[in-house]
């Protein structure tokens, strides 16, 4: 059957009324054909097995036993009435239970007539039962077609409870195939199928939903693994080439006085050998001819903002403005003096735009971008307003990228014919599994290494009721003039108790730490924005001891003489968070701590999240904890989750295939870009199918 014929509305399919077909697409999204046929088993169940009854276990869910009915009986119950039947075999008894369509099966069922039965067991008072059997007479059990793996679909608890059980899904699918032969288009190349020893299409769809064997099973899911993976790097591959073949960027080709003076005077320590490197690869990048779309992981203070600004001034001495763009004002406004403090008395003119900015200071900025006397700009999301327009931007930094949208990093392309080079800063590090797949269309540098001198950061978990213990432990850093930050979590749902949280916090710190003797800050969303800046102001100028804040202070705050943060309620944290806020401390030269406080009642994955944290520095590390405890979806946050909706491959599980994909997908694109030779025919069409059906992720960059 050919891919056009797949398309097909489910309603056609035999057993599909227009009940189903809406069920169908509401609950699972399938609408045609091929759509059911890729709706792949979440797992199977081994249905050569029999239990005996006194073989349960507690923890047995999917048991198939054979016996009788002895007994039925209707229990009146507070609600309603429940169905009961006492069945055993040969070794004991159990209980079935209904709790609806009671009546078909009270006429329907067999009284001592042996039936294979089959679901998941409950232990409850000492007995086991089993609710809501799938039951068949033995006698037919043993006519029927020898299914030795059933497969379990995806479901949801409409679909079950509206009739449209496994077994309906099931019946289904083997209508599809009766119906379509079982016949479907190669959609992999000879090539591929030759040297990955693949099987076919048609064998790996039957074999999905119907295995004759594990070892079929296996090569099926290899192969239809490696098909999905295959088409996603495609996509983002071919992206990639079409970019850089088609958008021209601006050659940056002179190192020139601004760059040297800056390099020979101004840099006020040597740059470790990761910056070295990553500067040198973003520099090849600038001077082909090609737009930049780079992605620059480091870790929390390995350094990035340098590179930016080395960056910034070669874009200057080829006569070319540059924008860096900050997800917070505070960061901005932290970007904004350390980079003119960086620059010293170079002749360098740098503006800052944020929402704060009063109208006559961005009246001034906006006629200086017109007229290029502005270099650089630093910003939040005020610089993508349309009414910011550049006279030549040529190079656009996104720090701390996953808080800005795609959508966003887009615009920043429209604010020129030519789009600037593009380099987004992030400081979560990304497993190169996800990176593979998320920013597949990026280059990717990283920045693998600490400046020297760091000393490792102290982190400990402590629970509430030792709080004692740590504020003495403050007081003694306090002594030693050191600055602590605490921080409360606040999320969107829970706001106001969180504020009450935050304001109760701040008000036991006042009496633990009274005036005059300390001084205490405090920072949240709530505040004006000048009283937070004025906040914040104090605290790097070190006049409070104490910063209490909500995760405001998350990203990219440089205090070197804060040693201390102490993370409330910890466990509400992600990982990623609680490394970003662990980040803010150990960035001078003195030993810093951080302290992770909770209850007593702790979920098994926020232990794992604390001793993670307890354990390691390594935010490599830490990412692919997290990866593993929360998936890629979760990881990302919702607004990319969608494009992490995989039929069957896993990028954790399944990175090897990811990467082999990822290879073979880049050698076809190098061979044959457009997919125009005669042996790439299937790709070609599997692609386009996929592209005009919207079967594969949408990326926009
Ligand atoms: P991040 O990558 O988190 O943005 P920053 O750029 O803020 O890190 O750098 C963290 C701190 O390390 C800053 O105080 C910066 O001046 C300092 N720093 C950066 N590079 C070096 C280096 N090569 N040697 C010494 N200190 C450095
Ligand atoms: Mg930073």
């Amino acid at each position: 059957m050919n891919s056009n014929t797949l398309q097909t509305p489910i309603t056609y399919l035999k057993g599909v009324g227009p009940n189903r077909a809406q069920l169908l697409q509401s609950e699972l999204g399938i609408a045609t054909y091929q759509d059911l046929i890729n709706l792949f088993p979440n797992r199977y169940i081994d249905k050569t097995q029999y239990y005996k009854i006194n073989q349960l276990e507690r923890n047995t869910s999917d048991v198939q036993i054979i016996g009788k009915i002895v007994h039925l009986k209707t229990v009146e119950q507070k609600k309603g009435k429940r169905l009961v039947a006492t069945f055993i075999d040969d070794t004991g008894e159990i209980e079935l239970v209904w709790f609806r369509g009671q009546k078909w099966i009270r006429e329907n069922l067999q009284i001592n007539v042996p039936y294979v039965i089959f679901g998941r067991t409950n232990w409850f008072n000492g007995k086991f039962s089993m609710p809501h059997p799938e039951m068949e007479l033995q006698s037919v059990h043993e006519q029927g077609l020898r299914i030795t793996m059933q497969p379990v679909y995806p479901s949801t608890e409409k679909l079950s409870n509206k009739g449209v059980t496994n077994r309906v899904i099931s019946t289904l699918m083997q209508q599809l195939f009766a119906e379509t032969q079982g016949l479907f288009s190669e959609t992999l190349s000879p090539e591929i199928l030759e040297r990955l020893k693949l099987i076919t299409s048609t064998e790996a769809l039957f074999n999905i939903h119907f295995p004759k064997n594990q070892h079929l099973l296996a090569r099926a899911q290899f192969r239809l693994k490696f098909e999905e993976l295959f088409y996603i790097q495609l996509q983002l591959i071919s992206k990639k080439l079409v970019r850089k073949q088609k958008i021209k960027g601006f050659p940056f080709e002179t190192v020139g006085d601004y760059f040297n003076t800056f390099y020979k005077e101004y840099l006020p320590f040597q740059l470790t050998g990761a910056q070295q490197k990553v500067i040198k690869e973003i520099r090849a990048d600038l001077g082909s001819n090609a737009q930049m779309n780079r992605l620059l992981q480091g870790d929390v203070g390995s350094g990035k903002t340098i590179v930016a600004l080395m960056i910034m001034l070669l874009a200057l001495d080829n006569g070319f403005q540059s924008c860096l763009m900050a997800p917070t004002e505070i960061l901005a406004n932290q970007h904004y003096s350390g980079l003119k403090e960086l620059l010293g008395n170079m002749n360098v003119n740098i503006a800052i735009l944020t929402g704060s900015v009063k109208k006559s200071d961005r009246k001034i900025i906006h006629e200086q971008l017109e007229n290029g006397e502005l270099n650089i700009l630093v910003g939040t999301h005020a610089v993508l307003e349309h009414k910011v327009q550049f006279k030549n931007l040529g190079l656009a930094i996104i720090d701390e990228q996953h808080r800005f949208g795609v959508a966003q990093r887009s615009k920043l392309w429209h604010k020129n014919e030519i789009p600037p080079h593009i380099l987004v800063m992030t400081a979560t590090p990304i497993p190169r599994t996800l990176a593979m797949s998320l920013y597949g269309d990026l280059d990717i540098s990283v920045i693998d290494e600490l400046p020297p001198g760091r000393k490792s950061i102290k982190t400990v978990h402590r629970y509430d009721n030792n709080r004692l213990k740590v504020f003495r432990f403050l007081k003694d850093e306090i002594k030693k003039g050191r600055q602590i930050y605490v921080v409360y979590p606040l999320i969107q749902e829970s706001q106001a108790l969180d504020y009450k949280d935050l304001m109760d916090g701040y008000e036991s710190m006042v009496r633990e730490f009274p005036l005059p003797d300390y001084q205490i800050s405090i920072v949240h969303g709530k505040m004006k924005s000048e009283d937070k800046e004025y906040e914040m102001a104090r605290f790097v100028k070190g006049e409070t001891n104490i910063m209490v804040a909500t995760t405001v202070i998350e990203v990219g705050v440089d205090v070197p003489n804060a040693t201390v943060m102490i993370v409330e309620s910890a466990e509400r944290f992600g990982l990623s968070q609680l490394h970003q806020l662990r980040g803010r401390v150990g960035r001078g030269a003195d030993q810093s701590y951080c302290i992770l406080m909770t209850g007593h009642k702790l979920s098994s994955e926020a232990k794992t999240r604390l001793e993670t944290m307890v354990r390691t520095n390594d935010g490599f590390e830490i990412a692919e904890v997290d990866l593993r405890l929360r998936g890629p979806g979760d990881l990302m946050g919702t607004q990319q989750s969608g494009l992490l909706n995989l039929k069957i491959a896993d990028l954790v599980k399944d990175n090897d295939i990811l990467k082999t994909a990822r290879f073979y997908a880049l050698q076809i694109l190098k061979e044959d870009p457009g997919l125009q030779l005669e042996k790439n025919g299937a790709l070609r069409n599997t692609y386009a199918q996929l592209i005009k059906h919207k079967n594969i992720w949408n990326y926009i960059s």
